[in-house]
């Protein structure tokens, strides 16, 4: 077994050298990884107590115009059945979680042309307008500053755009020439800077990635300090070019999200569906690793299985009220319980908007 005086000095320091990082990140010792999930919890309840904060979902557009190598949605892919939700649909989707006691909504589509600056516009003041005292959370990738500006100005507060890799040549081995890794940065910071809650993350086990990958992103949200940090393992889309490609491994995830729980203690991170993709139990997991947010799906029915990033995607049959039904049995069975709350970084609470930014 790996000495645990790693994970100490993780928990003291918030930081360890790249070597041991490595060493923390490829250990698989049962007690081990058992010592880093409790270290990472004590820290998750010291911040948010027992809770987990519930983002309702709404897949509204699998348009995208981008050709990510990696993506069951990418423009290229001409297998996929195309679908947008109207402003209507979308503003339905919310009113519903609303009733079932949703208080953040994360709007997210592919980079779809069609939802211009003022239609997005117009939802989020809509949304914003119906339930005042919700969040609204936007990932719908890469535009520019102006845009960004036009989305917090209409009311929007937080933002997703996961960076993927912070390294360069490995960003533009899973992308197309025509995308580029230094926009994506340029984003991030946009973001940033304009006062969203900001999340960025990452895949594990994507194509090509390497350890010293994976340590390139831990120093990347060092720096960027994000307030939310979106982590899933890589899960194959049959119509990609990595059909073939093995899945990435459950405990580096869960270690990864403890790691990051440790070195930032108030990230709002999420035990995402690409975990509970590919182990049944992983959203449970997630949580006892230091997770402390889940996101149903709020989409309707009918166009949840359009949405496949990635292949055998959980959760696309039921209905919303299920969702949360079941989501709710499976955390209480890990002694959380389900906060309805926006559920804000603890930066953002009320009282101390942008404080220590
Ligand atoms: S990962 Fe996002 S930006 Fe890339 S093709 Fe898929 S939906 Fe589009």
């Amino acid at each position: 077994m790996k000495n645990t005086d790693l994970i100490d000095r993780l928990l003291k320091n918030r930081n360890l050298t790249d070597e041991e990082l490595t060493g923390v990140l490829l250990c698989d010792d049962l007690k081990f990884n058992e010592y880093l999930f409790e270290q990472a919890r004590k820290v998750r309840e010291e911040i948010y107590g027992r809770d987990v904060f519930i983002r309702g979902l709404i897949e509204f557009t699998n348009y995208c115009r981008n050709n990510c190598y990696y993506c069951g949605i990418r423009r290229e892919n001409s297998n996929v059945l195309r679908y947008r939700l109207s402003e209507e649909e979308i503003i339905a989707c919310s009113d519903m979680g609303y009733e079932l006691g949703f208080r953040t909504f994360v709007l997210q589509g592919g980079e779809d042309p069609y939802f211009t600056d003022e239609r997005i516009v117009s939802i989020v003041k809509k949304i914003k307008e119906h339930h005042p005292d919700t969040a609204v959370t936007l990932s719908i990738g890469e535009r520019e500053r102006e845009s960004y500006q036009k989305f917090y100005d209409a009311g929007a507060d937080r933002y997703l755009l996961r960076h993927e890799t912070a390294d360069k040549s490995h960003y533009e081995m899973l992308h197309p020439s025509d995308m580029s890794y230094e926009h994506r940065m340029k984003c991030l910071k946009d973001l940033q800077e304009i006062g969203f809650q900001t999340g960025c993350g990452m895949m594990t086990g994507s194509p090509g990635q390497t350890i010293d990958n994976l340590i390139c992103d831990l120093r990347f949200i060092q720096r960027f300090k994000p307030e939310m940090v979106g982590m899933g393992p890589f899960i194959p889309h049959h119509d990609t070019k990595y059909a073939d490609h093995e899945p990435g491994n459950v405990g580096m995830t869960l270690r990864l999200l403890s790691v990051v729980r440790l070195m930032l203690p108030e990230v709002l991170l999420p035990a995402t569906t690409a975990l509970g993709t590919v182990d049944p139990h992983g959203r449970e997991k997630g949580l006892m690793a230091g997770a402390n947010v889940v996101m149903p799906n709020l989409s309707p029915v009918s166009v949840r299985k359009k949405y496949q990033l990635y292949d055998n995607k959980i959760c696309t049959g039921d209905e919303a009220a299920e969702c949360i039904r079941c989501m709710s049995e499976r955390i209480e069975r890990t002694g959380y319980r389900i906060k309805t709350d926006r559920g804000d970084h603890v930066r953002y609470r009320e009282g101390c908007e942008n404080d220590g930014k």
